[in-house]
C-alpha cells in the first residue's frame, strides 16, 4: 500500500509516528503490504463525531482513515493501529461490524505495547502537538 496523509494536520508534525506505525503495520500484517491501493491518513477535528477514529473506503477500493487531530502521540498511535486492523479487515473480506471491533480492539492493545517496546526515535517527544483539547473532550470519546 501507499501511504498519504492529508487535513487539518497537528499530531505527528513530522510524520515521524505516522510512518513508522505504517511501517510496522505492514511488517505485522503482509496484505498491508503486497496490496497495490493507497491509504490516506487524514487529521481533522472528530470532536462532533465523538469519535478518536473511523475508516471508509471508496469505490476505487482506496482508503481514508480520519483520526482526531486532538489526540496525545499515546492515543494516536493506538488509534491508527485500530484503524490499520479495519483496513486490514477489509483487505481480508472480514466485515462483520462486531468482529471487526473486538478483533481491532484486541490488536489495538498488543500491538500499540509493542510497538513503543520497540520504537527507537525520541523524536517525536520533540513534535509540537497543540491544539490540545484533550483532558476535556476524553471522557466521552472511543474509537470506532
Ligand atoms: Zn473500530
Amino acid at each position: 500500500m501507499t501511504l498519504y496523509t492529508s487535513g487539518d494536520w497537528t499530531i505527528d508534525s513530522q510524520f515521524i509516528l505516522t510512518k513508522a506505525v505504517f511501517d510496522f503495520m505492514c511488517d505485522k500484517f503482509a496484505v498491508l503490504k503486497t496490496n497495490d491501493t493507497e491509504v490516506e491518513v487524514n487529521q481533522v477535528d472528530l470532536t462532533d463525531d465523538n469519535a478518536f477514529g473511523f475508516c471508509q473506503v471508496d469505490e476505487d477500493g482506496e482508503f481514508l482513515v480520519h483520526i482526531h487531530n486532538d489526540l496525545t502521540p499515546e492515543l494516536y498511535v493506538t488509534t491508527l493501529i485500530h484503524e490499520l486492523v479495519h483496513v486490514k479487515q477489509t483487505l481480508t473480506g472480514l466485515f462483520d461490524y462486531d468482529r471487526r471491533e473486538e478483533e481491532a480492539e484486541i490488536w489495538e492493545f498488543i500491538l500499540s505495547n509493542k510497538f513503543w517496546d520497540t520504537f527507537q526515535s525520541a523524536t517525536f517527544y520533540h513534535t509540537p502537538w497543540g491544539n490540545r483539547v484533550y483532558n476535556k473532550n476524553v471522557i466521552n470519546q472511543g474509537v470506532h
